[in-house]
């Protein structure tokens, strides 16, 4: 049940809070983890300690969420 994976397009977008525009996935980033190390460490056994950033293209809101 993976939700996330990097560079496929499978991220759902987000609704624009201001405008109501599909927003675009603009990163993700991991939350916890301080390292590199870490980062994939968590990113491979949870797949749970992601933040995507989504940007709206009309009005430039940006929106994050975990996931
Ligand atoms: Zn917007």
């Amino acid at each position: 049940m993976t939700k996330v994976q990097n560079g496929d397009g499978r991220i759902v977008p987000m609704t624009c809070a201001g405008c109501g525009m599909k927003m675009n996935p603009h990163a993700e980033k991991p939350v916890d983890p301080v390292t590199r190390a870490d980062t994939e460490r968590v990113d491979a056994a949870v797949s749970a300690l992601i933040e995507e950033i989504h940007q709206c293209p009309d009005c430039g809101n940006v929106q994050s969420r975990r996931v």
